[in-house]
């Protein structure tokens, strides 16, 4: 009987994949995956085997979910351990439960190898914590892609009149319109925001700024990049490790 795991390939080092993913990699006889932030951690396959590659970059895919879904499923059929590999946790904006559910429908054995999400941890290895006494009691994680839809009308911005530490995934291309939003709705020009780019690798970059001035400073950034907005921000001057 064939089972699929879902698996979350962590944020990038490779050393915070887990141990749980770790093993079910190394016994893998396929992975399905997606652009990973660290490619290495194929490298920890055995040599027979197989690998697809469904691409997909900041939430734009290169292939249509549905037949993600497909090979997936086909794979169960062809192979006793299937791997689906996804960047971060497989259920943070991984459309891990899509698939889930569509392995459900057609009576596949699957489990969810939960990963370390960027969300939470490419801040960490900035030197932010996305909560702190007295500065943020909570945090959300957006996505920051529903803005690419010509607009951000579609984003509930009203939502966003919070001290909260917010997090968008996926909004690079978007953070003008984000930034310029933002302040729309009430926030200080001057509230801190980092661009973190591929967050707890040796190529990490990060851009402080403002809310006003973070669009021109992140320019040239790539991805994969988040977002992170709030007082929290300035707690990297301290605590900046990595
Ligand atoms: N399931 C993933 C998120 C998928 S959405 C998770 O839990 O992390 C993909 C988005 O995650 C990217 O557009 C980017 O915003 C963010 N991301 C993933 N890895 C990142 C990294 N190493 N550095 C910065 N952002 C990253």
């Amino acid at each position: 009987m064939a089972k699929v795991y879902l698996t979350g390939a962590g944020p990038g080092d490779i050393e915070l994949l887990t141990i749980k993913a770790l093993r079910v990699i190394e016994e893998a006889d396929v992975i399905i995956y997606d652009r990973l932030a660290n490619p290495e951690i194929l490298k920890k396959a055995k040599k027979s085997c197989e690998f697809i590659y469904v691409g997909k970059e900041d939430g734009r895919h290169i292939m249509p979910q549905d037949d993600i879904n497909e090979i997936i499923y086909k794979s169960s059929l062809n192979y006793k351990n299937v791997v689906r590999l996804k960047g971060g946790d497989p259920f943070v904006f991984g459309r891990g439960g899509e698939e889930a559910l569509y392995l459900f429908t057609r009576d596949v054995e699957f489990e969810i190898i939960p990963g370390i999400t960027s969300a939470v941890s490419v801040p960490a290895y900035a030197g932010i914590p996305v909560t702190h006494r007295g500065v943020s009691k909570s945090f959300r994680v957006l996505t920051g892609h529903e803005a690419s839809k010509k607009d951000v009308s579609n984003m509930n911005f009203e939502d966003l009149r919070t001290d909260d530490t917010i997090v968008f995934l996926m909004g690079l291309h978007n953070l003008s319109k984000i930034s310029k939003k933002l302040i729309e709705i009430g926030k200080g020009k001057n509230c801190p925001v980092a661009v973190i780019s591929k967050g707890t690798t040796i190529e990490q970059k990060v851009v402080v700024g403002t809310l006003l001035d973070i669009a021109a400073k992140a320019k040239n950034i790539p991805t994969p990049a988040l977002i992170i907005v709030g007082e929290v921000v300035k707690l990297r001057e301290k605590l900046k490790w990595f």
